[in-house]
């Protein structure tokens, strides 16, 4: 088998503006790694996605803690039928993360949706409601009593604004926690959120960190408790947030790695799905030959990408 190869697969719903996902996989003497950088980043931003993945092809990942992941099951904005069947067709997930807040929608759908969830999910589950940073304030201090209300109990609230002084402002108002995600993309921005008091939870995801001991150091440094999430990534880029996840000192919530099936196939035989509500802490090895997801003509472009970013982390 070659040292990389790149990948091309369709998603099953758009995402953050794009129907197709791709990426590179390295291989090393510790197993195959992940560099899949979303394609409009510059190559400053793609440098540590590039370590996540040498460090999970040539170092491997620090010792697990833990044999399974809790994950959540992710229920988009749709209409209550459709967000019952999600959590009911989410193998056994026991946290469900509920977007809101989606432009266009009237409020009382977010209510409608959070009350189908609690309904499908029964009293001990978990709710978490994800803003993608889409209120004021104003707003926020305004919805999230209510969304508190109609879900039953809210586990937390995932960026409810778009900046982190805001978030500091709405986590002085409400009782519910914060959750910051947006707010952390480079691995200066957990500090920032740790000295403005802006969350309860940050949410880490691998590649864009710098890799698992890079988010294992930040969490020590923060003293926040953690969130892995996945960066809409193959089995194989899954499998180190799992490793993360697993190397925690602590991990007091579902993580948000439940998301192969946001693509149409997968690079491995064994994909990591849930079972039980939960992701196992286990290494897929690649499909030889990879499948139909190979994309030979995006090779060379992405040769370049990746020399790039060496060079920047050099
Ligand atoms: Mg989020």
């Amino acid at each position: 088998m070659p040292e990389a190869l790149v990948y091309s697969i369709p998603l099953t719903t758009r995402f953050r503006g794009i129907d197709v996902r791709e990426g590179m996989l390295l291989r090393g003497d510790a197993g195959w790694g992940e560099f899949s950088p979303f394609l409009e980043y510059d190559d400053a931003t793609a440098a540590p996605w590039l370590a996540a993945a040498r460090e999970a092809a040539d170092e491997g990942w620090p010792s697990p803690l833990r044999t399974r992941i809790p994950v959540n099951v992710t229920v988009p904005a749709c209409d209550p039928e459709r967000a019952r069947a999600i959590v009911l067709a989410s193998n056994g997930c026991r946290t469900a993360k509920v977007k809101v807040a989606e432009p266009g929608q009237a409020p009382g759908e977010d209510e409608a949706r959070l009350e189908a969830v609690r309904d499908a999910l029964g009293p001990d589950g978990l709710v978490r409601i994800d803003v993608n940073g889409g209120w004021d304030v104003d707003t926020a201090v305004a919805r999230i009593p209510v969304l508190d209300r109609a879900a039953g109990g809210l586990e937390y609230v995932e960026q409810p604004c778009p900046s982190v002084e805001d978030l500091a402002r709405v986590r002085r108002r409400v009782s519910t926690k914060i959750a910051a995600d947006e707010s952390i993309r480079r691995a200066e921005d957990p500090y920032r959120v740790r000295d403005l008091d802006a969350a309860d939870i940050a949410v880490l995801k691998v590649q864009p960190l710098g890799g698992v001991r890079a988010c294992l150091r930040i969490a020590e440094d923060i003293g926040l408790p953690v969130v892995v999430s996945s960066a809409l990534e193959t089995s194989i880029g899954i499998a180190a947030g799992v490793a993360l996840a697993a190397a925690l000192p602590s991990l007091e919530h579902a993580c948000g790695l439940a998301t192969v099936q946001l693509l149409a196939s997968d690079v491995v035989s064994d994909p990591l799905l849930p079972v039980d509500g939960a992701l196992a802490v286990r290494r897929p090895v690649v499909l030889d030959p990879l499948p139909a997801t190979a994309a030979p003509d995006r090779a060379a472009w992405w040769a370049e990408r990746q020399s790039r970013a060496a060079a920047i982390s050099s």
